[in-house]
């Protein structure tokens, strides 16, 4: 066979005419070809995806986004057409007319592979440069590469997948809340501040020199306003802009479903995604139990070690404080010790064991406590300060059998009011899940959490801080204490989540005036503050706000997980990299003088 080295060919200057469309007009995609179009005649158009010349006759497999088809150029039957045929390279842009026919051997691999096309006409509509990557699904460039090329990026078959997938889920969600009496409503992109806790992204306003509007970290406010406007039931499919640090699994920008309604109660937020979320899910084949499982809070960190808990599979937390009490001295632990048995983990070698020591420091561990579990007995190395009795009295405890080991572990620092051996010992669960295989992947597992606390305790800022944001309803019963013991107040808020991913959060809304001012100043805003940023909502609520509640979900997030994919990148058409860059277009970018001399702007010396 003759192969073509296709990266050392260059295009010589004029030396290819090209054709133009003229009023041809293409009768199917590629990818749709099957057996039962045999005999009939049809025009496609798409890329070279890769050619094979044989002499006598040249394959080429001809892409579009649909698919894959072979098609056949034979020198005896059409000379003209086999001749233009040797011009192509990978991604050239054609267009063909031809007959399919059977292929004489199957090609079980691909779709289409039953037929192939015998071309009677080419016509060569583009040329292309030498790709820096093949369009491959298993591409080895590395991904600045592909973000550089991310047009190239998105030819490759299962980004076509997961772009067409993540349209089917928005248009599935537009199409159930539509049925269950929603108005999509848009809200606007230049706007104020909204506390979602992360950093405003600005932009400077030419007309009022030394203003800015901020890019929306959520539409919170607007959909609350959506509401005193007596629209009912609001949702929106929208953009919103958090510059936070970055962490793989973040983008500056995110896609969200965003939906408020009024005079709800909670089950009515709940019923209302559920749907939303079943027919999503569908769509991948997956079929999911409604009524969704609630949890509180406190029982997910306490049973799981996590506010948003991976139920594919058991290996629950158990207190072992008592057990270690004797020994708190010496193995110089504050608070608790929590433990789990990894099952089979008995035979974990001193390699597997150090790795998981690892592991533990860097989730937070002061250290982490083994114990074998054998049909000779238990060993350890906890076996000089606990006593084989009290290892025994430990493997009683935590349910662990011959074959198992018992992981524990305490956290290196408490914070206030968090037992932090929780989260510590939640992230070990997580790993030796991963490690031990026992993550069931064709489980989905959605779950609500509720009963969360209104405040959670800002290290950083020394002060309380919504655990969500200020808009949080409060229960009624705990009212009082929003002035004398904020910790102790529970909030409204509900987190969803799925196979251990927290998919969104909302809450039933405060929408008393005299509650929401409260609520700021026990947050530490002043009237003035509160008035400057907030008294166009305030002012609002005061003219009859109905009671009401909603929730967003991350769009990007959910399409990775239907994709089975684990970058949210893989899901986004023009993403950012962790550092907040479009590597295509370039931006961030510097801009003109001028530019910043209309918006009244200088940029500071050690900014440059
Ligand atoms: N605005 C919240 C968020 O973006 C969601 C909500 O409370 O509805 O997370």
């Amino acid at each position: 066979m003759r192969m073509t080295c296709w990266n050392i060919w260059n295009l010589k200057e004029g030396a290819l005419v090209l054709d133009t469309l003229g009023n041809l007009k293409r009768t199917k995609y590629c990818g749709e070809l099957r057996a039962a179009d045999a005999d009939t005649d049809v025009v496609l158009m798409g890329w070279v995806h890769r050619r094979r010349d044989l002499g006598q006759l040249i394959f080429i497999d001809l892409r579009d986004r649909a698919g894959i088809a072979q098609i056949v150029f034979n020198q005896e039957q059409n000379p003209e057409a086999h001749a233009k045929a040797e011009d192509l390279r990978s991604e050239f842009v054609v267009a063909v007319e031809g007959r399919v026919i059977r292929r004489q051997k199957s090609n079980p691999e691909i779709a289409t592979g039953e037929v192939e096309v015998v071309a009677t006409r080419l016509l060569i509509l583009n040329t292309s440069k030498t790709p820096p990557f093949q369009i491959e699904d298993d591409v080895t460039a590395n991904e600045e590469t592909r973000l550089r090329y991310r047009y190239l990026d998105l030819r490759r078959p299962r980004l076509h997948g997961n772009i067409e997938l993540r349209h089917r889920v928005v248009f599935e969600i537009r199409k159930s809340l539509d049925e269950q009496g929603f108005f999509e409503i848009e809200t606007p992109l230049l706007t104020r501040s909204t506390p979602e806790g992360a950093r405003d992204c600005l932009v400077p306003s030419r007309i009022h020199h030394g203003q800015f509007y901020a890019l929306p970290q959520s539409p919170q406010i607007f959909k609350q306003i959506l509401m005193i406007s007596g629209m009912d039931r609001y949702f929106q499919i929208c953009k919103c802009i958090r510059d936070e640090d970055f962490r793989a699994d973040r983008q500056l920008e995110f896609t969200q479903l965003d939906l408020e309604m009024s005079f709800p109660r909670q089950q009515d937020v709940f019923d209302a995604i559920e749907r939303v979320m079943e027919r999503v899910c569908a769509l991948a084949g997956i079929k999911v139990q409604r009524p969704f499982r609630h949890m509180e809070y406190k029982e997910a960190l306490r049973r799981y070690g996590s506010d948003k808990p991976d139920l594919r599979f058991g290996m629950e937390l158990h207190n072992v404080t008592q057990f270690f009490e004797p020994a708190r001295g010496v193995l110089h632990f504050e608070g608790n010790v929590q433990a789990m048995v990894a099952p089979g983990a008995a035979g974990w070698s001193r390699k597997q064991l150090d790795e998981l020591a690892e592991f533990a420091k860097a989730a937070g561990a002061r250290g982490v406590y083994t114990v074998k579990v054998t049909a000779e007995g238990t060993s350890s190395p906890l076996e000089k300060n606990l006593g084989m009795d009290g290892l025994k009295k430990l493997a009683a405890a935590v349910g662990a059998k011959p074959g198992d080991l018992i992981v524990a572990a305490a956290a290196r620092e408490q914070i206030q009011h968090n037992d932090t051996s929780l989260n510590v010992v939640g992230q070990i669960r997580l790993h030796l899940g991963d490690k031990l295989n026992l993550i069931d992947r064709t489980k989905w597992e959605f779950l609500w959490i509720t009963g969360f606390a209104l405040f959670e305790w800002s290290e950083r800022d020394k002060r309380w801080v919504s655990a969500q944001h200020p808009f949080t309803g409060i229960v009624e019963e705990d009212l009082d204490k929003l002035e004398t013991a904020p910790w102790e107040c529970r909030s409204k808020g509900y987190d969803i989540v799925l196979n251990g991913n927290e998919l969104g959060s909302g809450s039933i809304r405060i929408h008393r005036q005299d509650v929401q001012a409260r609520m700021f100043k026990a947050l530490g805003l002043t009237d003035e503050q509160a008035k400057h940023r907030f008294g166009f909502f305030l002012d609002a609520l005061t003219y009859g706000t109905p009671p009401h509640g909603g929730i967003a979900l991350g769009i990007d997030r959910i399409v990775m997980l239907l994709a089975g994919e684990k970058s949210l990148r893989d899901v986004i058409a023009f993403p950012k990299t962790t550092k907040a860059q479009d590597l295509m277009s370039e931006a961030p970018s510097t801009v003109d003088e001028d530019q910043l001399d209309e918006l009244g702007i200088a940029i500071k010396k050690e900014a440059e």
